[in-house]
């Protein structure tokens, strides 16, 4: 089979040629149909997160080290079973299913919990193990994939990470998306799954942040209150003034010095900010905020597999649409990447083997 694979951090994806995996106990082989490229991509190719202050985290830290598979955003077909995953039951053949990725060790106190997301040995596909740019991946359990019935796969992979993602950070602002405008720093794949599921949860709407004026535009067309372009002089009045006085809920999806900037100038008294983003940088704070103001900072990362089942259902129900996809041969990763690292994306783009 083949797998477009980091080799070199920072050099172009190589066509390796691999021997079709063989699934063993209660792993499942699932032949690829869609494989959505995010941003961890480009941190995962480039090889390091930015600190701040010059400081880089480097994926080798992280024990994560090439050669890497990347893609966790993965529909496909399950093709092949191991003898445990077959006992285990709900593994039926040709069964198209959206594979959840954000798998842990399955022994910490995390995965115990059920967030296998914030585990601390990470197992993810397409980081830890093999992802989906490739004809094939191994999922290691049955009960990762979720079923998508009805739903065009590469429309639906982008739900594995962008969804998931902007699902459990919504969730976490609580009630509030009911009453209040939410703020949206960052309108690529993310910022515009974010709007379309606020709408899915009955959300107020979305007030969308973006320097990029053709993201801008996507934003309004997926149904945005009010757009700013955040390199505006005075993007923190316009923030203030949209949301009645400052915002009681920010989500940054971009996770930058400036943006989270951004995101505390504009906050309102009692207000809340979800990061998600893993752009980088630092920030000093002054501590007497956070208790005067009344903030709360919450960080995000991903989902759990209940979350992603839940967005499914709720994709189902609502009737969510999905974001603007662009599909690619996989033959196409490296291009595709350099568009994304480039910031020539539209919604997502997914490759298709
Ligand atoms: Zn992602
Ligand atoms: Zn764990």
């Amino acid at each position: 089979m083949r797998c477009y694979c980091v080799l070199h951090h920072g050099q172009a994806l190589e066509l390796v040629e691999t021997a079709i995996p063989e699934p063993t106990g209660t792993e499942v082989l699932v032949r690829v149909q869609a494989a959505g490229v995010c941003h961890t991509d480009l941190h995962l190719w480039e090889g390091h997160y930015d600190m701040g202050g010059g400081k880089k985290l480097t994926l080798a830290e992280r024990g994560i080290k090439p050669p890497l598979t990347l893609s966790h955003e993965i529909v496909g077909e399950v093709v092949a079973a191991g003898p445990a995953a077959q006992a285990a039951g709900g593994v039926q053949m040709g069964r198209e299913a959206l594979v959840h990725p954000w798998i842990g060790c399955g022994e910490c106190a995390a995965c115990l919990r059920g967030e296998e997301n914030i585990c601390i040995k990470p197992q993810a596909l397409g980081v830890a193990r093999p992802g989906g740019f490739a004809d094939y991946v191994l999922v290691p359990h049955p009960r990762y994939l979720v079923d998508i019935d009805g739903l065009n796969a590469a429309e639906a992979a982008p739900l594995a990470c962008a969804g998931v993602t902007t699902y459990s950070a919504l969730k976490k602002l609580g009630a509030r998306i009911t009453t209040d405008p939410v703020v949206i720093i960052g309108a690529g794949g993310l910022g515009l799954m974010a709007i379309e599921v606020l709408k899915a949860l009955g959300g107020k709407g979305a007030i969308v942040v973006d320097i990029d004026p053709v993201k801008r535009e996507a934003a309004l067309a997926a149904g945005a209150l009010q757009v700013v372009d955040a390199r505006a002089p005075d993007a923190v009045q316009q923030i203030q003034q949209a949301t009645g006085g400052g915002a009681r809920a920010v989500l940054d999806l971009v996770g930058a010095t400036p943006t989270v900037t951004l995101a505390m100038g504009s906050a309102a008294r009692g207000g809340h900010i979800v990061i998600c983003g893993l752009m980088g940088g630092d920030l000093t704070l002054s501590l007497p905020v956070i208790p005067m103001r009344p903030l709360t900072i919450q960080g995000s990362y991903v989902g759990t597999l209940q979350e992603l089942q839940e967005l499914v259902s709720l994709v189902r129900r609502s009737g969510m649409k999905p974001i603007p996809v662009n599909t690619r041969p996989l033959a196409e990763a490296n291009d595709a990447m350099q568009d994304l690292h480039h910031g020539r994306v539209v919604g997502r783009t997914v490759l298709v083997p």
